[in-house]
């Protein structure tokens, strides 16, 4: 088993079942990160791989998006000796507020749990380069892409993840678990 993997099963965070994903497909397995995230020994763990990765990068802060990328770039950021921050949601977009210090030119890591599609990277770059900081490289725990094997990469930088899994996961319409009517449970992700 993957290190990452056994962090998610050690926090209980790998539910099996059957499960409505944000995608509109069913799945027999669900990792609820934030049973990962609200333990700081796991997530510090989990971070370690990606602090090792950027650590010459010269990387000044770290920025995630809410609610997961909260405790990762609070846990990166610490690991690397340096500042983070947190991007909140703004309709369908991210933004910086608050009193969060963010210099032009900063030299910006930007952190997410899972990958699916990279819409939400695309907001957080949009929200770091609105303040006028720089992107100089892009990390997230899981990529759950489904059907690729290839690194995906975000205007030119390639994101860097500590675990690729594509959840196993159909249609509704060639559910498995449909046909053998098992109660289908819908469960975290976005609204
Ligand atoms: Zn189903």
């Amino acid at each position: 088993m993957d290190r990452v993997e056994r962090i998610f099963r050690q926090g209980g965070a790998v539910l099996e079942g059957h499960f409505l994903l944000t995608s509109g497909r069913h799945s027999p397995v669900y990792w609820e990160k934030m049973r990962v995230l609200q333990q700081p020994r796991l997530t510090t763990r989990l971070c370690r791989p990606i602090t090792y990765h950027f650590r010459d990068q010269g990387v000044e802060v770290v920025v995630g998006p809410t609610l997961g990328g909260v405790p990762l770039a609070f846990e990166v950021a610490r690991q690397l000796g340096v500042r983070s921050a947190y991007a909140d949601r703004e309709g369908e977009e991210r933004t910086i507020r608050g009193g969060q210090l963010l210099a032009p030119g900063e030299k910006a890591l930007i952190i997410d749990d899972i990958l699916t599609t990279g819409g939400s990277l695309r907001h957080m770059v949009d929200a770091v380069e609105k303040v006028g900081a720089r992107v100089v490289g892009i990390a997230v725990i899981v990529d759950r892409r489904l059907g690729v094997d290839t690194q995906f990469t975000l205007g030119g930088t390639p994101v860097f993840a500590t675990h690729r899994s594509p959840a196993p996961s159909y249609p509704p319409e060639k559910c498995p678990l449909c046909k053998a009517s098992v109660p289908l449970e819908k469960l975290g992700g976005k609204k």
